[in-house]
């Protein structure tokens, strides 16, 4: 059967093997190449499913070298399927260099939903807003990390960790403000999957004088705006002046840079 499209996006598991859609299995059965970051780590998913496509490398390291192969590869009218080591493609995943060149060559692509670290996480933790930035991983120095946080502070802000660094991270945020809620998810969906929401320096002491492992991703809690009421008056001169709830929220949100869901607390 010929497919509807050439390329396909498929995301894996991020540590249950059973974490993978019908589609995503009958979608790399029938393409004619997998294109891949680890043929070793792929191989063992593909083993496991009996799926017997070809696979062939790309990453980070050869992404430009081989979008020429994988163009003339579709131009010959075959079909190719992306997948990265685990979770969900592009999401700080290699791929963008391939998908803007596979959009020049008009290229008919499309993705499929399935696992992903950040929104298996973020649907088991509870919050007072929908809104949130996500960040990938976080730079490496103290000062770039501090500088990042000052500027979300008032977002859910969430990122992925290496075990190595989070302690060094959460620390360095800690010492920016000592009361703040974080949330963290560990190894989610393998055996030791631990979700802990809860002050940030009780997880330091949580992850203190341990051997941290697994793989992680955390959430800053937006920080609530204590020095909103400055902005009272002003609120209440755009009331008075006729201007509807949401548009004052907008006004004051541009112009204050001040989070919404913190001006609802004074508008209502
Ligand atoms: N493409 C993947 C996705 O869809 O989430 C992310 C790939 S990124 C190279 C790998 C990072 O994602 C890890 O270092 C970790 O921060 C996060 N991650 C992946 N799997 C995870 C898991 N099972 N539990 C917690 N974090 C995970």
């Amino acid at each position: 059967m010929k497919r509807k499209f050439d390329f396909y996006i498929v995301p894996t598991p991020i540590g249950n093997i059973s974490d993978i859609t019908l589609r995503a299995i009958e979608v790399l059965k029938e393409v004619d190449i997998i294109a891949c970051e680890d043929s070793r780590v792929t191989q063992k998913l593909l083993n496991h499913y009996d799926i017997k496509t070809k696979c062939i490398s790309y990453h980070k390291y050869n992404e430009k070298e081989r979008v020429d192969s994988l163009i003339k590869i579709l131009n010959e009218g075959k079909t190719i399927a992306l997948v990265s080591d685990a979770g969900t493609p592009m999401i700080c995943d290699p791929g963008s260099i391939l998908l803007s060149e596979l959009k020049k060559n008009n290229i008919n692509i499309t993705a499929l939903p399935g696992a992903c670290a950040v929104t298996t996480f973020l649907s088991q933790i509870p919050r007072d807003t929908e809104e949130f930035k996500f960040i990938g991983f976080l730079p490496k120095s103290e000062k770039q990390i501090l500088d990042l946080y000052e500027e979300n502070k008032y977002t859910n802000m969430v990122f992925y960790e290496s075990p190595n660094r989070i302690l060094k991270t959460l620390k360095i945020i800690y010492s920016k403000n000592h009361n703040l809620k974080i949330a963290i998810g560990r190894e989610l969906s393998k055996m030791f999957e631990e979700i802990i929401v809860d002050d940030i320096l009780n997880v330091i002491n949580h992850f203190s004088n341990t051997e941290i492992k697994g793989e992680f991703v955390c959430m800053t809690f937006a920080q609530k705006n204590q020095e909103l009421s400055y902005l009272k008056d002003k609120i209440e001169k755009l009331k008075e002046q006729g201007f509807k709830p949401k548009e004052i929220s907008e006004i004051i949100s541009t112009l204050y840079e001040v989070n919404k869901n913190d001006i609802k607390e004074i508008l209502y």
